[in-house]
């Protein structure tokens, strides 16, 4: 199985992209196949410069490694003209394209002049062509010197009418059309490059890609490119295409309506967000396939070895951001703290200075549960260092007139503990409450607000095992001054 993703360079990697990238990789690496990149960079009104690097940067983030392609010879397609140029002469040669001088205004003037009743919009194809100027109408001379004089010109594919051309869609099954309804498509461009159709299918072929996997975006230039295939006289590879990305209100998760849901959809927008790349692949996974049992959370290898066209849907799927965050907080729950917190050291340290390696396993393991995001680690600040403010409504709700008292009675119960465990500090806690007759609520929410700053956290007694004596009484101490 040789399986390619071909993005044009025309902005960052987007998750449709990402989709389509990991199901072609996870195609290749459960069949031991080739996993190819293809830059089709031949359309250069559109060109981003920094996509292609966004491209790679985001693949390699997300774990999916390239087998062929920029890094390894000539995958981008404007190094690659000079077997464009010979496919076409192939063409040509064959009869099976020819070369058209018209201008866009005489296409357009065209559209008016040749429409009827039972063609209101006539195409340029075979019904139109014998009224253009092209090498079909013209003299062979005549189209010598007007491409010798620099008359701009294009070369179309000549498609005749009058037959079916038939092709299986491993996901859709299979998709027949008829000839008369496709367009004479540009091949090669007034500019000298090759289009999209001309150069994908070329590729494809020298590349030896035995299964095109893309959007369902693309089914419709299928048609154009099997036509392609066929006048080289080349074995059309397998084709499928993905179900559609839908936005949660409906229609295709495009940018625009993307952005006006909140969700963002360029790959480098959730890897600074802080997702975790195999959480992020595991849900575009479930965005068109469907695992054969009721699993949901997936590694990377177990996508791999669960993964199957077969099991891709033809209808188009919601993203849902939500379900997203989940998976992001179940594939973390999977993590071990080691893991976690060896992602956060450098946004530890810039935050906190000097935090060991140990310290934040620690930190990791306490707040495990509780976190969306890796990143969350860095956010408890009260985790590495002592609070300076206390939350003004936690302190309202839970910073009473005896807290102070009974928060000091504690402190110096602790202070003389013999063991630092979550049971000697839970039975500590409770005798102190009960020897000022109160109930522990009354010691808890309090002592809570004084060590965090918060009013909500992990276990308390966890929290101060974490944080040791020394810092749990000093904490304690400056909080009753300072909320005097
Ligand atoms: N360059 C096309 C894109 O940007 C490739 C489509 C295909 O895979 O054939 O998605």
């Amino acid at each position: 199985m040789r399986v390619r993703f071909a993005p044009s360079p025309t902005g960052y990697l987007h998750i449709g992209g990402l989709r389509t990238a990991l199901y072609n990789w996870l195609l290749a690496r459960k069949s031991g196949g080739v996993f190819i990149l293809r830059i089709e960079d031949t359309d250069r009104s559109r060109f981003v410069g920094d996509a292609e690097q966004d491209i790679v940067d985001s693949l390699q983030w997300a774990g999916l490694d390239v087998d062929e392609g920029p890094q390894t010879g000539s995958y981008r397609q404007s190094e690659r003209t000079d077997l464009y140029d010979a496919a076409l002469t192939r063409l040509l040669d064959a009869g099976r394209a020819y070369v058209a001088f018209d201008t866009p205004a005489e296409i357009e003037e065209m559209r008016v002049r040749l429409a009827t009743d039972a063609n209101p919009n006539p195409r340029y194809d075979w019904s139109t062509r014998s009224h253009m100027k092209n090498s079909l109408t013209l003299s062979a001379n005549e189209v010598a010197a007007r491409i010798s004089g620099g008359e701009p010109y294009v070369i179309r594919l000549r498609v005749e009418p009058g037959s079916d051309v038939v092709f299986t869609d491993l996901v859709r099954g299979e998709v027949s059309f008829r000839t008369d309804e496709v367009d004479d498509q540009i091949l090669r461009k007034s500019d000298g490059l090759p289009t999209y159709h001309l150069a994908n299918v070329v590729d494809d072929h020298d590349m030896q890609i035995s299964h095109v996997v893309r959007g369902e975006e693309w089914l419709s230039s299928t048609p154009k490119h099997v036509l392609l295939y066929d006048a080289f006289g080349w074995d059309v590879p397998h084709m499928a295409h993905l179900p559609l990305i839908l936005s949660p209100t409906g229609g295709k998760l495009s940018k625009r309506n993307a952005e006006r849901q909140g969700i963002p959809v360029f790959v480098k927008e959730y890897r600074a967000a802080g997702y975790e790349p195999e959480a992020l692949l595991n849900y575009l996974a479930l965005l068109g396939w469907h695992p054969p049992g009721e699993q949901e959370i997936f590694s990377l290898q177990g996508l791999t070895d669960a993964f199957s066209l077969d099991r891709v849907g033809q209808s188009g799927v919601q993203f849902d951001k939500d379900k997203l965050a989940w998976f992001n907080g179940q594939h973390l729950r999977g993590m071990t703290p080691e893991a976690i917190a060896g992602g956060q050291m450098e946004a530890l340290r810039a935050a906190y200075g000097d935090v060991s390696q140990d310290r934040a396993v620690e930190a990791a393991t306490l707040m495990h549960e509780r976190m969306a995001f890796a990143s969350d680690l860095v956010a408890f600040d009260y985790l590495f260092r002592a609070p300076e403010t206390w939350d003004e409504a936690a302190v309202k709700k839970r910073w009473k007139d005896d807290s102070p008292g009974l928060v000091t009675a504690y402190r110096e119960a602790l202070a003389a503990l013999p063991d630092w465990t979550a049971e000697s500090l839970e039975s500590c806690l409770r005798s102190t409450a009960e020897q000022h007759g109160a109930g522990a609520g009354r010691l808890i929410h309090p002592v809570r607000l004084a060590v965090s700053g918060v009013s909500h956290g992990p276990g308390l007694f966890d929290l101060l095992v974490y944080l040791g004596r020394d810092a749990t009484c000093e904490r304690l101490q400056t909080a009753v001054r300072a909320l005097a």
